[in-house]
C-alpha cells in the first residue's frame, strides 16, 4: 500500500504524525511519507492517520 500527502492541503497540523509516527513525519512544514511502500504491519495506523487528517491531505492507492 502506497501513501501520499498533499503538500499543497497540509497544514502542519501533526495528526498524521501523532497516529503513525513509523510513516508519517513533519519535514519543512509538512507531512512527509517515510515509507514507500508502507508495510503491512504499519497500515492500520496509516489509514487511521488518513481518516483523521482534518483537511483530507493523505491519499492511499
Ligand atoms: S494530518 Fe493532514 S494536515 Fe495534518 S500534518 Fe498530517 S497530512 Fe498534514
Amino acid at each position: 500500500m502506497k501513501f501520499i500527502v498533499d503538500q499543497e492541503l497540509c497544514i502542519d497540523c501533526g495528526v498524521c504524525e501523532g497516529s503513525c509516527p513509523e510513516v508519517f513525519e513533519l519535514v519543512d512544514d509538512k507531512s512527509n511519507v517515510k515509507l514507500d511502500p508502507v508495510p503491512e504491519e504499519f497500515q492500520e495506523d496509516a489509514l487511521e492517520a488518513e481518516e483523521n487528517c482534518p483537511v483530507q491531505a493523505i491519499l492511499h492507492e
